[in-house]
């Protein structure tokens, strides 16, 4: 039995992004009532964190963003399309920055296994001066910047199969060769970053990777994308830490992406890193990032954490994977290989 960490915070749930917005408190209840469903919350820890301090995200964003985004504490304000402020977004967002600070202590300390920050608001689209696409910090990016510069940690890979590019974590990472940047996402679609030719630049050329594919794939392409490309990448780079910016909203039922991934899907997916990361003694924690169906929430998040703590894996689809899958991978290596950007 695996010893699994929950970070939760009551603050999460007063975040509200607007009447009718798919990123909404009810997310959070669905994966508990899920948890609960499931039996697993007898079997696991839950950590309540602290709030993240100013200095923490000065470490990728801008000093002027955010002083301002905490100016607004208390406040409502549209900060763009889809992003808005709410009397309770400051202190949920500087508390899921806290969660992520406190799961990278966790887990390099091996006080646990593994961990999962189930956090609101999401981050990866989140850039260095500006909010964007739900989010106000870059939680993922924060808890890299945090390892390399507070744990004496030398790389970080950063793995990203929410549907949605992480243009945010793209970008505050895109010329360092100590943070590793991995997405699969649909394309195209929302927020137009994530080509295959954006591989990183000047010392962090070939630090970044992105899988775009078309709508409609599913467990066979996601499958064929780990083992073919993401597991040789992380043997090969040897990260000291794996954080996963996990979204959902790649799931078949969801709303606002169009990829089918199934919950066996997801789970023989990071079943595949997870075996190359245990073999190699890697530690990792996941972050939630998108994923707005309800009923995927509350079916998949826990079954991927029941895995987590039994250890199990479940053998994945292993179909033969489309062509386009395929044919981007050779791309995508071909880059790679001939450093070609
Ligand atoms: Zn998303």
């Amino acid at each position: 039995m695996n010893q699994v960490v929950l970070y939760q915070h009551p603050s999460y749930f007063e975040h509200d992004s607007g009447f009718g917005h798919p990123e909404c408190a009810e997310r959070l209840r669905a994966i508990d009532t899920g948890l609960h469903e499931s039996g697993v919350s007898e079997n696991i820890r839950t950590a309540v964190p602290k709030a993240a301090g100013a200095q923490d995200l000065y470490r990728v964003h801008d000093r002027h963003y955010v002083d301002r985004i905490l100016s607004l504490r208390g406040k409502t304000e549209q900060l763009d399309g889809d992003t808005r402020v709410s009397p309770g977004s400051v202190d949920a967002a500087l508390h899921a920055v806290g969660a992520v600070i406190e799961a990278v202590d966790a887990v390099l300390a091996r006080s646990c296994d593994t961990a999962f920050c189930l956090v609101r608001p999401p981050g990866h689209h989140a850039e260095k001066d500006h909010a964007m696409g739900f989010c106000l910090f870059n939680n993922v990016a924060v808890a890299a910047a945090y390892a390399l510069a507070e744990k004496g940690l030398k790389r970080v890979l950063i793995f990203d199969p929410d549907v949605h590019h992480g243009n945010g974590t793209q970008h505050l990472f895109y010329e360092r060769p100590d943070v590793f940047y991995f997405s699969i996402h649909q394309w195209p679609f929302f927020p137009g970053t994530g080509s295959v030719e954006e591989t990183g630049a000047g010392e962090g050329r070939g630090r970044n990777v992105n899988v775009p594919l078309p709508a409609g794939m599913g467990d066979p392409e996601y499958l064929y994308v780990t083992r073919k490309l993401l597991c040789p990448l992380i043997e090969n780079y040897r990260p000291d830490l794996v954080v996963f910016s996990a979204g959902f909203d790649s799931h078949l039922l969801d709303p606002l992406g169009e990829m089918e991934l199934s919950d066996e899907g997801f789970r023989g997916m990071y079943g595949e890193v997870l075996d190359t990361l245990e073999s190699l003694a890697i530690p990792f924690f996941f972050v939630l990032e998108g994923g707005y169906s309800l009923e995927a929430l509350r079916s998949v998040v826990p079954r991927l954490i029941v895995d987590l703590v039994s250890g199990d894996r479940i053998q994945a689809n292993p179909s033969r994977p489309q062509k386009i899958a395929v044919e981007t991978v050779a791309e995508v290596l071909r880059r790679l290989e001939s450093g070609v950007d």
